[in-house]
């Protein structure tokens, strides 16, 4: 009898932060872990302008890997307007480089304690523009504001791209989705508590879903106790594992429905 590898499968790792202090000195193992897993591609948002030039080396270093550029809003405090203007730079730039995926990671954090949301929202209707202008997708941080961003995306009359780590309502999700979003689903899924991101993860149709793991962060369930560990790219093999279970449905199935999605995320440009 065939045994099963999961390595078999390919996955993309639609949001992980490879450019990220935890993975200075390994990432060359990570990546070697990541593609071990099966997991041979990867979407890296940049959340700062001063955050673009690493990002890019590390694309040009590993096949495989692509990008987006924008100013993630927990780092608008400590933005500037003119980083706006460097950012169009760079999208022009870039703008022929099928490695150049979205404008991301942009977004709303309503969580208290963050930059204040005048701030926020100025930085994210900035960034809508240009996504409109240069007709890139977005990939979206959304916490407690996907009315908000929905909102954002209606205005700018944006089409496609990625809610990621979506963590909204059953009917803010079909908003969403009617607006053309895909919806990221990461390591959240994989613990029992999250019921309603399994809820979701698990009837939602196929074509309007995305994996991630967000790496570092967003650790799946199994990291517990392991608190100084950051999450990693490999690790999305075993998180589509726990959302086949959930589903009951083949791996397979999943692998395919989700380079379909990704290849229409792409095509979007
Ligand atoms: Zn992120």
């Amino acid at each position: 009898m065939a045994v099963f590898d999961l390595s078999d499968l390919s996955w993309c790792d639609t949001h992980c932060h490879l450019d990220a202090c935890e993975f200075r000195d390994e990432l060359v193992s990570v990546v070697k872990r990541s593609r071990a897993a099966g997991v041979r591609e990867w979407i890296i948002p940049a959340v700062a302008t001063s955050a673009f030039e690493r990002v890019l080396d590390i694309v040009t270093q590993h096949a495989g890997a692509s990008f987006a550029l924008g100013i993630h809003p927990l780092y608008v405090g400590s933005a500037k307007r003119s980083h706006i203007e460097q950012l169009e730079q760079w999208i022009k730039r870039h703008r022929s480089d099928k490695r150049l995926v979205a404008v991301g990671e942009i977004g709303l954090d309503l969580y208290p304690g963050h930059p204040p949301f005048e701030q926020q929202q100025w930085f994210f209707e900035q960034q809508l523009r240009l996504a409109k202008r240069y007709e890139l997708p977005v990939i979206v941080h959304a916490r407690r504001a996907a009315d908000q961003v929905y909102a954002g995306l209606k205005r700018f009359q944006i089409r496609s791209g990625v809610i990621h780590a979506f963590n909204g309502s059953e009917q803010q999700a079909l908003a969403l989705i009617g607006q053309g979003m895909l919806l990221g689903f990461g390591g959240s899924l994989t613990y029992e508590g999250s019921r309603r991101i399994r809820r979701l993860a698990a009837s939602l149709p196929l074509h309007t879903m995305l994996l991630e793991t967000d790496s570092p962060d967003i650790r799946p369930r199994w990291f517990s106790g392991d608190l100084n560990r950051p999450n990693e790219p490999s690790e999305l093999a075993a998180i589509a594992a726990c959302l086949a279970q959930l589903r009951a449905v083949s791996l397979a199935s999943l692998s395919e429905a989700f380079a379909e999605n990704l290849t229409r995320l792409k095509s979007s440009l």
